[in-house]
């Protein structure tokens, strides 16, 4: 099921001469069925491109170039349904730069053992012929994704599918561009880090623009605009009395719209699709964006506060990830606890958290800000759905980038939160607090994370591997005694890796 538009993944089968041409014929037709099951399947989310067999290294070498080249093309996945001996795939996985997946699967559920001859062997043999195929991978220390079992199996498509979503958000970083409004919120460490070196490694760009950019862009917008979209507002949500029409914080709600649409001309303008800002530098805006930036989350852009662009790409990469999927994804930040018990945590931003991520119709409404200086702003005030979710954040470790997860379980807040005035989510941390702070702590993971109820840490942890960045998972099996170890493990390997 096609999530992703024109997204396309080729499906590319391997062989040899050897074995004749009407074997040939049927590896093709063997090809072209798993590859319509696949392209059907509503677990994949691009369209699967059948590519003739492989059989020589010229035509390998030159379906790889297609692939770099090619707009759409997102992924490779790779199957030897007979053996291809596997240094005519050198010259062309030397030069693949997209990510690649090795799917061993074989055409057959069962054996035939009634029928089973040494013509059916020599046709099903990926066995072995993926084996051989392997070793070209470990052997050119290859990233790639492994995927096992019977292609119709709903596990091998959702693996598939995940890994796929993964190579999509990969995709999409490779041309992201990123708006800094403003530098980041003075003397915080965990928000600053090296654009050039993200560039490089992630990709995406990040570009600063002084705030008054931005006003110029608000003050352009016609009140006509302004009256179309509080009408929205007014559609949308549970708009709070004093911001209805006639209300005495209308004025604050046409404000609040006037920058939305603002802001999203300038973003539209720029070809960007994420964007930070700071409470600290807000000159000629008249509030803090709340509601802009939550609707323009919803939307999928990525959205990172206090000038936290590595925020800002990780929530574009998890929504561009999610697309299609229920649960949505937001910007987060680990705010306060309830220590009683496992624990929990509230998460929460001053203003800044995407509907996306809860069930319930959010309500507008407007309360003072202590921190900025400015008029109050207007947000959205929701709880986010419960369920399983994932809590993401990059760290700049200055030598390297280190993707830290959580898995985590949204709950229903115990009490009421009368007196809070955001959006808010509250979750228990696997394995526990305890253990999943710890590691948090210890690995250096920001305040700020990327929170998804769509995505698993699988596909995170894709996302990772092709980006070529450390990963570190906290889960139910997480112990700091062997956390602690893979930190140190991992600082040795990615240095020599990374050499200097
Ligand atoms: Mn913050």
């Amino acid at each position: 099921m096609a999530h992703f538009g024109d997204l396309e993944a080729w499906f590319v089968t391997g062989s040899q001469h050897l074995y004749g041409p009407d074997v040939l014929k049927t590896v093709q037709q063997h090809a072209d069925t798993i590859a319509k099951a696949l392209a059907v399947s509503p677990q994949i989310p691009v369209k699967i491109l059948l590519k003739p067999v492989m059989t020589g290294s010229e035509s390998i070498q030159q379906l790889c170039l297609e692939a770099n080249s090619s707009g759409k093309c997102v992924a490779l996945i790779a199957w030897m349904h007979t053996f291809s001996p596997a240094r005519m795939w050198i010259a062309g996985l030397r030069s693949l730069n997209r990510p690649l997946l090795h799917l061993h699967t074989q055409f057959n559920q069962e054996l035939p053992w009634s029928t089973i001859d040494m013509d059916f062997m020599n046709l099903n043999q990926s066995a072995h012929g993926d084996r051989e195929f392997g070793f070209i991978g470990a052997r050119m220390r290859l990233k790639r994704k492994i995927v096992v079992g019977f292609w119709q199996d709903a596990e091998v498509q959702a693996e598939t599918g995940a890994w796929l979503r993964a190579a999509c958000a990969w995709h999409d970083a490779q041309r992201l561009k990123v708006v800094r409004f403003g530098d980041n919120m003075r003397n915080v460490a965990v928000t600053e880090g090296n654009k050039v070196s993200a560039e490089i490694k992630l990709c995406y760009s990040v570009n600063g623009y002084g705030v008054g950019d931005l006003t110029d862009s608000i003050q352009q917008v016609s009140d006509a605009e302004v009256n179309k979209l509080t009408d929205e507002y007014d559609e949308s949500y549970r708009v709070s009395e004093s911001l209805r029409q006639g209300g005495c914080h209308r004025k604050s709600l046409q404000d609040a719209a006037r920058i939305e649409i603002g802001l999203r001309h300038f973003l539209a303008h720029n070809g960007a699709h994420a964007f930070t800002d700071t409470f600290e530098d807000l000159h000629g805006l008249p509030q803090l964006p709340g509601i802009a930036v939550q609707r323009l989350m919803a939307e999928g852009y990525g959205f990172g506060a206090e000038g936290d662009w590595k925020t800002a790409a990780l929530v574009r990469a998890v929504k561009v990830m999610g697309q299609g999927l229920t649960g949505g994804a937001s910007f987060m930040e680990d705010y306060t606890y309830h220590l009683k018990g496992p624990g929990q945590v509230l998460g929460a931003h001053m203003l800044e958290v995407c509907p996306s991520i809860t069930e319930e119709k959010p309500s507008a409404e407007i309360h003072p800000l202590s921190i900025g200086g400015k008029a109050d702003p207007v947000r959205l005030v929701f709880t986010a759905g419960s369920g399983k979710a994932v809590n993401a954040t990059v760290v700049g470790l200055g030598n390297r980038f280190r993707l830290l997860v959580n898995q985590v379980t949204l709950i229903p807040p115990e009490h009421d939160l009368p007196k809070l005035p955001v959006a808010r989510g509250v979750w228990i941390p696997e394995p526990n607090l305890k253990v999943a702070a710890t590691g948090w702590i210890l690995a250096g993971g920001s305040h700020h994370t990327a929170l998804s109820r769509a995505l698993k840490s699988e596909h995170l942890e894709s996302f990772a591997d092709m980006a070529g960045i450390e990963y570190l998972l906290i889960d139910t099996t997480t112990t700091i005694a062997n956390f602690q170890k893979e930190l140190r493990w991992n600082d040795v390997y990615h240095h020599m890796a990374d050499g200097f």
